[in-house]
């Protein structure tokens, strides 16, 4: 059975890994990703010496069931377990499982190439097309492609949109770098991103203001430098969690936060559960969730490492950054720079002010209506996805597999990873996703018994390099 694997990020490269070398097994496994972003993706290929994961080593452990394995990769003490690594490392790490896998397994071929369509073959199957115009067939294929491009900021008008002076993707190579280090900032988002923003502008001995602006002014809140013994959830919160219960969960959380010696660990409890939890609301409690506790959710559960919070405190005490809670209204180019028209929370008058630069932070985009991704947009228009109820991303069962418009499964597409959020919201960090990851796996592995397939026509190997 051919298996490809779209995109060699953690969940393509981990899956692949999972799949060579975890069972002893006569798939045949293709994993196609882009140049020089192997075993990483933005997070962690791209990431500098000043990011750092936003988990301990310790449960960094890229497969399911070994959490420790991370650590161990390094040979890291039990003491320097609960620290908080460059990402840079992590995608060594992954990079070095999937290198050893490749040496050892004789079933696992990787293309440096992007995939630009798709297509589905009558009966079964599909056609895979590269950006070098060959093509191969493949009875399964798994995309797994992390967030899509960023769209424009609603407000930024199409001429800034072009110009050097708005940064749409702030972890290009290169994008922070030629910022004027006197230059007045605007960054869009207050999570991690623009975290991240800030500590390379740190480094690079920025001086001029920054205004971090997001609808609830909400920064993620800080890890402890000593991890707090885990907690079990009492019964009355696990029925309410059960029950998926927004308003009853939201009041058992705060009691029981209250009565904790750190509110961190009730929330860490609460993750394995929540996937079920988001599953059991309607549509109209997953919006009213989106809409009103997103922000409040995420600031808890995605939180800085206590040294990025450190360096985060000083820089808004020196007064450098300052964090405003408000709405971008609209944004554009002036002669010497941008102007942006800001409406601070709870004001009816908007306030202008001039910047130099205009950055978008606004975290993973996952619409996929909206696209300009190729192979997202050709897999769209040919009707083979199809967009969740809520536009988060591909409509998917919950064994990853990708529905219709009628909500029948499309046999052998599957997607991993942030795109996959709306069946189950909690799908972007290590944790979550090495669990789907597994799932997947054994699933590839033992199709259920009407799904088995047949053998394909061998593959012609002369269509890929
Ligand atoms: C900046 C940042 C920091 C993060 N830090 C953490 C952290 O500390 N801890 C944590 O748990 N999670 C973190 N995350 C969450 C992160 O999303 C996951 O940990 C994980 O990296 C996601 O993996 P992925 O494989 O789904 O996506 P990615 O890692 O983005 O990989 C997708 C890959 O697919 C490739 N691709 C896309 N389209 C195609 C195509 N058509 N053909 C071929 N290849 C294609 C892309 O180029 C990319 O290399 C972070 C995320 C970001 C963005």
């Amino acid at each position: 059975m051919r298996i490809t694997i779209v995109g060699a990020g953690y969940a393509g490269s981990t899956l692949a890994t999972e799949l060579a070398t975890t069972y002893d097994t006569d798939l045949d496994v293709c994993l196609v990703g882009t140049p020089g972003n192997f075993g990483g993706g933005t997070a962690y290929v791209d990431a500098r010496g000043e990011h750092l994961l936003n988990a301990r080593a310790g449960q960094l452990g890229a497969t399911a069931g070994k959490p420790a394995g991370f650590a161990r990769w390094l040979n890291l003490s039990e003491h320097a377990r609960d620290a908080f690594l460059p990402r840079a490392a992590y995608g060594e790490y992954l990079l070095d499982r999937l290198h050893e896998a490749e040496t050892t397994s004789t079933n696992l071929t990787t293309l440096e190439h992007e995939v630009i369509e798709i297509d589905r073959l009558p009966g079964r199957g599909y056609r895979v097309h590269l950006d070098d115009g060959s093509r191969f067939e493949s009875d399964h294929v798994v995309l797994a492609v992390g967030a899509l491009p960023p769209q424009r900021l609603p407000g930024v008008g199409p001429r800034l949109s072009r110009d050097p002076r708005y940064v749409p993707s702030p972890w290009q190579a290169g994008e922070l770098e030629r910022i004027d280090r006197d230059a007045r900032l605007l960054v869009v988002g207050t999570g991690l991103t623009m975290i991240d923003i800030v500590a390379t502008l740190n480094r690079r001995g920025h001086r001029g203001p920054i205004i971090a602006l997001s609808r609830h002014g909400l920064l993620p809140q800080a890890h402890t430098d000593v991890a707090a013994d885990p907690v079990e959830l009492p019964p009355r919160l696990l029925r309410t969690l059960h029950d998926s219960d927004l308003r009853a969960l939201t009041a058992a959380v705060r009691r029981l936060a209250r009565r904790a010696d750190d509110w961190r660990v009730v929330v860490d409890a609460m993750r394995p559960e929540l996937q079920d939890f988001w599953r059991g609301m309607s549509p109209t409690q997953r919006a009213r969730f989106l809409r009103h506790a997103r922000p409040y959710w995420e600031s808890h559960r995605h939180r800085m490492a206590p040294k990025v919070a450190a360096e985060i405190d000083d820089t808004r005490a020196s007064g450098r950054l300052q964090i405003v809670a408000g709405r971008l209204l609209r944004a554009g180019i002036i002669d010497d720079g941008i102007y942006a028209l800001i409406r601070r929370r709870g004001n009816i008058e908007a306030e202008r002010h001039e910047f130099d630069v205009l950055v978008r932070a606004t975290g993973l985009e996952t619409d996929i209506t909206r696209t300009t991704h190729p192979l997202v947009q050709h897999l769209l228009s040919a009707g083979t996805i199809v967009p969740d109820a809520l536009g988060l991303g591909i409509h998917v069962s919950r064994d990853s597999e990708a529905l219709d418009a009628d909500g029948q499964p499309v046999e052998g597409l599957y997607c991993i990873g942030a795109l996959a959020r709306g069946e189950c919201w909690e799908m972007t960090a290590i944790n979550e996703m090495r669990s789907a990851i597994y799932r997947l796996a054994r699933r590839l592995r033992a199709p259920p018994p009407d799904r088995i397939s047949l053998p394909l026509a061998p593959r012609t190997l002369g269509a890929v390099r």
